[in-house]
This record gives C-alpha cells, structure tokens and sequence, in this order.
C-alpha cells in the first residue's frame, strides 16, 4: 500500500502467502455440544479444521440453553482457492460429523474472513523470513513500528498480538522521544 515502495519490497511481500478461512456459524437448540472448548480434525474428508463451541467461553454468547458451533473450513490461493460462496460450506459441514447431523434446529451464516492466517509452508522459515525480514528493513528504514499477526508475519494467538502491539507502542514511543531531543 505503500506509494513509491522498492520493487523488490512489493515482490518480497507478495511471497508471503496467507490462508482464507469460511467461518459456518451454527445455533443449536441444547448447549450440551462439547466437552471441549475447541476441537481440531485432521481428517481429510472432514471439510472443516476446527470447531469452536462460542457458548461455552461466555455466557453472553448464546441465549440460556441454547449452545453454538463455529466451524473453521480454510482455503489457500496457492493450495485450495476459495470458489463459490461462504454460504456453500453449511451444507458440507452440518453433514459432517454425527454431532452436528444429530443437533436438532439449527440456524446457521457464515463469514469469509480473507488474510486468516500466515502460510505455514514447507518452506515457510526459510521463504517466509527472508521475505519478511525485507519487507521489516524497509519498514525500519522508514521508522514504521509494525505489530500483530500481519505486521510481524507469524502464526500468533491473540495474547501473542496483544503483546506485539504493546512493544511496537514502546518503540514507537522511544523514537518519538528521542525525535524531540
Ligand atoms: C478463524 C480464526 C480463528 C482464530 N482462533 C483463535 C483462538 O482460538 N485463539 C487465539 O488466541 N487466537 C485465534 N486466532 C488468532 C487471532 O485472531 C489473531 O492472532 C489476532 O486477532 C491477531 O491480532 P492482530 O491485532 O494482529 O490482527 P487482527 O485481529 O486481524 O486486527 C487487524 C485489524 O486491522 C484492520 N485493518 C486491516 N487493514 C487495514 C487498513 N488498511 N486500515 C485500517 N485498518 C485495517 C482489520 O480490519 C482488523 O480489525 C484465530 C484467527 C482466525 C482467523
């Protein structure tokens, strides 16, 4: 986005690839769904990687009684592009697993959330940071304090961010400082 940048930066940013991710929100008419917060699946003819079960992190997520499902089904422009619609995957995923055949009155919608996660490729580390590490130098050049999942280009957890953010304020704070001396 940056007007004017190096060409080899713009290329060095276009090698870093990310995941899309369909997100098939679920209501159920029960809230006993899971024992579990979040289950991952491996298989691969089980169209989604994970289920969370929002209901059970906060009682303000779901009415009294009532229990949810989100599914995670993702996608990659390089290895399995997106096609269609989100609303496409709530058939696959209710048909799915038992569980969630058997969960009586569901009401469902779905999100696409593009740029979900960095691409952890085969040759992530090498390709990734290399291409990170010139995209950073360039943004140091310009004195651009970057943060979180996008700006330090890594698969992070939401504290992780949080803590990202923090740092990139005290840097950013630090050089102000040392600007108006
Ligand atoms: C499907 C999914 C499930 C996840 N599950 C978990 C989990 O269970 N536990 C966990 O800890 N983490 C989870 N994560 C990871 C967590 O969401 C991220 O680590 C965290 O949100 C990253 O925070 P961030 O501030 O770096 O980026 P984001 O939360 O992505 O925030 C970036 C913000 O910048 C805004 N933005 C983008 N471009 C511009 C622009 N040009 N101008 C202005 N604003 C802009 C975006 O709209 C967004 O609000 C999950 C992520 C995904 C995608």
């Amino acid at each position: 986005m940056i007007q004017g940048a190096p060409p080899d930066v713009v290329k060095a940013s276009q090698l870093l690839s990310c995941s899309t991710c369909a997100l098939v929100n679920i209501g159920v008419n029960r809230e006993d769904l899971s024992k579990a917060h979040m289950t991952y699946f491996y298989d691969e003819d089980i169209c989604f990687s994970r289920l969370g079960f929002p209901h059970m992190l906060t009682a303000r997520n779901a009415p009294p009684g009532t229990g949810s499902i989100q599914a995670e089904v993702y996608f990659s422009d390089k290895y399995k592009p997106f096609t269609g619609t989100p609303d496409a995957w709530i058939e696959p995923v209710i048909r799915d697993p038992p569980a969630l055949r058997s969960a009586a009155r569901l009401r469902q919608n779905t999100v696409q959330q593009n740029d979900a996660s960095a691409l952890c490729e085969r040759d992530f580390r090498s390709r990734s940071s290399c291409s990170s590490e010139t995209v950073h130098g360039y943004l140091d050049d310009l004195g651009i304090a970057y943060c979180g999942r996008y700006g330090d280009w890594g698969y992070m957890w939401t504290d992780e961010s949080f803590k990202s953010g923090e740092q990139a304020a005290e840097k950013a704070f630090v050089h102000a400082m040392a600007a108006s001396f």
